[in-house]
């Protein structure tokens, strides 16, 4: 019998194109390298076929997830038995007026923060390195050094998974650490108010941040950043899995970084199962040995067994 899915992929298909796939392995979307297909994977080029798509997906019940840059997520071996949305073309906008700047939800943050530091605009200079997209970093409120994303955000524009558009300025409690409370909204984009900054001192800024991070973080390792979130602000995840002696344990080709204890490095042949694994391994040794529940941080998507 044909799968629902299918049936599914062929309307999707007949209406919008090569903008829709089937079993796409999304091991070569993930900044860990793993992971199986996706059962439908689609790049809506604009606002109007995203609502289309999310309207849909929603009628008809069929599970979706939004993909950013992939690079904090970890996808099940056996893949995502739904449809993923990655945002195409129409979602890489960048446009400035003085110290506000509009950013779509494709651009990758990299990207943002170098064209916002080319126009001495200061703010930006700690998210240096975090290799995610806009919609990811405001999904998960990325940052770094004591700084995040979420502190310059001044309007955020998309969808909600019923289809109703909006147009919304945050409030403080709308984000949390590594988070945003409403999990039903798709980021189109988001306007940042930045504040007009030396450009000498920007650049001096960016260079110290990306030494700190090439320093402390396995950079150029198959990773997702860290894996747990801090406990406590003052408790750093990294710091308690160390002090355990866990640097360089490994499950499979999955590794706990010897630079930095909240990564693990995928190597060659490594499997989602092996990463999954490793993170198990390590929350109940923490909890063990301290009592503490460690958090995931990163998003597992798909089924994972024990
Ligand atoms: C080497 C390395 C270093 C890192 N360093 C840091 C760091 O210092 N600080 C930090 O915070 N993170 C860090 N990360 C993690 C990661 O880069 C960030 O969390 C980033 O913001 C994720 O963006 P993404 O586009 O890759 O999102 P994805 O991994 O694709 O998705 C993450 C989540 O965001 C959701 N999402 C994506 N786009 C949208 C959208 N448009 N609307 C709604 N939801 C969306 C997804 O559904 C998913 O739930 C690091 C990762 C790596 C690999």
């Amino acid at each position: 019998m044909e799968r629902y899915l299918d049936k599914v992929y062929r309307e999707l298909r007949s209406r919008f194109g090569e903008a829709v796939q089937k079993d796409v392995s999304l091991s070569r979307y993930t900044s860990f390298g793993v992971g199986g297909p996706a059962s439908i994977f689609v790049t809506p080029s604009s606002e109007s076929h995203l609502l289309f798509l999310v309207k849909f997906f929603t009628r008809e019940q069929i599970p979706f997830f939004v993909l950013g840059r992939g690079t904090n997520i970890l996808v099940s071996d056996s893949g995502f038995d739904g449809a993923v949305i990655s945002l195409g073309e129409d979602f890489k906008e960048i446009s400035f007026e003085a110290n506000l700047v509009w950013a779509s939800s494709s651009v990758p943050l990299q990207h943002l923060v170098e064209q916002t530091s080319m126009r001495s605009l200061t703010g930006f200079e700690a998210l240096t390195g975090i290799p995610g997209s806009v919609g990811g970093a405001l999904k998960m409120n990325a940052g770094a050094w004591g700084f995040s994303i979420s502190q310059f955000v001044r309007r955020i524009v998309g969808l909600r998974k019923n289809g109703e558009s909006i147009s919304i300025t945050p409030k403080e409690s709308d984000w949390t650490y590594r988070g945003f409370v409403h999990n039903d909204i798709i980021f189109t984009k988001a306007l940042f108010e930045l504040q007009p900054g030396k450009a000498d001192e920007i650049k001096t800024a960016i260079a110290e941040y990306s030494a700190r991070r090439h320093k402390s973080q396995p950079v150029g390792e198959r990773s997702a950043g860290c894996v747990f979130k801090n406990p406590e602000p003052d408790m750093p995840a990294a710091k308690i899995i160390d002090q355990l002696g866990l640097k360089g344990e490994r499950i499979g080709e999955a590794y706990v970084s010897s630079k930095h204890a909240n990564f693990i490095v995928a190597h060659p042949g490594a499997t989602a199962r092996d990463i999954y694994l490793l993170m198990r391994k390590i929350q109940k040794i923490v909890r063990d040995k301290t009592g503490i529940y460690l958090e995931p941080e990163i998003i597992l998507l798909g089924e994972f067994e024990e």
